[in-house]
């Protein structure tokens, strides 16, 4: 293990955010009584991915993250801190014509059914998904394909990550935000342990153990050696009025790998998020992640809340029309309101960075979200916890060890093309004349 019990004093950077949250309610639940969380913010962070309105999660990602993404909407469903923001109104991933991805997400129907899952079925035509979806009837999806499962939909994030910090606080977790809250530097003692973290008012955090969960903000705060890669993505919002929004409760997730995605409106408000689908935008720039005694050049987030007249790119905003022209022309024109970037950190095969650092002891990772973490809410903790417990399966230690020299080539952490940067693209920086 890598605290001698139960009452060593655990740090974790971020404890505001997706992991970290998560962490701190694991380690809190299994008896651990001295944990500390750092966050600029308070739960749940403004800078958090996963401080939005909802989030895709379901029970089809078999295997992922060594199988933990199986235990993830089961958590979401039974668990009574998450199951008031598990919303199961059925999911549909899919894309156009038979490409790559309609054969791989033919491979898991024919997996899950073979699994004996009665709740999947393979649509195969713009009918079959119609049946499924009655509110894309004016889409236009000819040749779209695809894989539904009636178990998984979409979970209200910002609600469920306030649920985690309300029950952290219950169970005795302490929490810090602000300049008390911020990363500055790690601590060492001479052999190079790590011992606390310093924060920006100058406060040292005297630490058994730091946990670095800083999501996109990791590798600026520590150096990764290139692991991962800190890219935006895009969202925009519609305002429907209570009529659409009623009419379209409870309708299914809608996800398609080129074009992007929505899902039911926020209940009580109407809003309707959409996302398009690309590979991230990354924001060079230079940073000093500790303990590099040079800048270096890296892709370093570009907080939202700091920069709250940000908007989106232009093309960005044409491949969210895009979205709206192909399934819902009928909201064709209506006006994009609460445009942003939300930031996520990628790993080359897209997944998670999560182990001791071998060159900084008593500091464990738990980063490289890549784009899909969220739905790994209610477990992800467990994970760590098992971590520092020493009780990690030899698969999964493989799959989230230290994996320095790769780094994210390929742009998605998944394949794909190399992401353009912020600094290439037009309209989002709307603060500069
Ligand atoms: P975060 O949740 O971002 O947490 C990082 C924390 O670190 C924040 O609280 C931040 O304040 C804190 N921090 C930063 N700097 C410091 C510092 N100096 N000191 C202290 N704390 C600091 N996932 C899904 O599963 N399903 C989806 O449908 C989905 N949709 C998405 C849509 C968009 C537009 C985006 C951007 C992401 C989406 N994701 C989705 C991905 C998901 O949101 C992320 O994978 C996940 O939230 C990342 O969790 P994290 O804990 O690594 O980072």
């Amino acid at each position: 293990p890598l605290v001698s019990d139960k009452h060593a004093r655990i740090i974790i950077i971020g404890g505001g955010g997706t992991m970290g949250s998560s962490t701190a309610l694991h380690l809190a639940r299994r008896g651990y009584t001295n944990i500390q969380v750092l966050d600029v913010w308070e739960s749940p962070s403004n800078d958090s991915a996963g401080n939005d309105i909802n989030k895709i999660a379901g029970a089809d990602s078999i295997g992922l993250f060594g199988g933990v993404s199986d235990e993830a909407w089961e958590a979401w469903v039974t668990d009574p801190i998450f199951r008031p923001y598990a919303h199961n109104v059925g999911k549909l991933d899919l894309t156009v014509g038979s490409n790559d991805r309609a054969a791989h997400l033919n491979k898991k129907y024919e997996k899950l059914r073979g699994l004996g899952r009665t709740d999947v079925d393979w649509m195969d035509s713009a009918d079959a998904i119609k049946r499924k979806a009655p509110h894309l009837e004016q889409a236009d999806i000819t040749g779209w394909q695809g894989l539904w499962c009636a178990n998984g939909g979409w979970v209200a994030a910002r609600q469920a990550l306030s649920a985690v910090a309300v029950e952290c606080r219950r169970l005795g977790v302490k929490c810090a935000s602000g300049e008390s809250g911020t990363f500055r530097t790690l601590v060492l003692d001479s052999s190079g342990r790590c011992t606390g973290v310093e924060v920006a008012d100058g406060t040292i955090w005297e630490g058994d153990l730091i946990v670095l969960a800083a999501g996109a903000w990791s590798p600026v705060l520590v150096d990764l050696e290139g692991q991962c890669e800190s890219k935006a993505w895009i969202y925009a919002h519609i305002q429907l009025t209570p009529e659409e929004s009623q009419a379209w409760k409870g309708i299914p997730t809608m996800y398609n790998d080129l074009y992007g995605f929505f899902m039911e409106p926020q209940p009580g408000t109407g809003l309707l998020k959409l996302c398009n689908e690309f590979p991230g935008y990354t924001h060079m720039a230079l940073a000093r992640p500790f303990p590099l005694q040079k800048d270096i050049r890296m892709s370093v987030p570009r907080s939202h809340t700091r920069h709250p007249t940000d908007t989106i790119p232009d093309e960005s905003r044409e491949d969210i029309k895009q979205l709206i022209d192909k399934c819902l022309p009928h909201l064709r024109g209506r006006p994009l309101i609460n445009q942003g970037m939300c930031w996520c950190t990628d790993t080359e095969d897209a997944n998670w960075l999560l182990c001791e650092h071998p060159k900084l002891p008593g500091l464990v990772l738990a980063t490289g979200d890549s784009g899909h973490t969220f739905k790994m809410l209610p477990v992800v903790g467990s994970e760590v916890a098992d971590l520092i417990e020493d009780k990690l399966s030899d698969t999964k230690r493989h799959l989230w060890r230290w994996r320095p020299g790769a780094g994210d080539p390929n742009g998605t952490g998944e394949g794909g093309p190399r992401p353009k940067d912020l600094s290439d693209v037009e309209g989002w920086r709307s603060e500069t004349p």
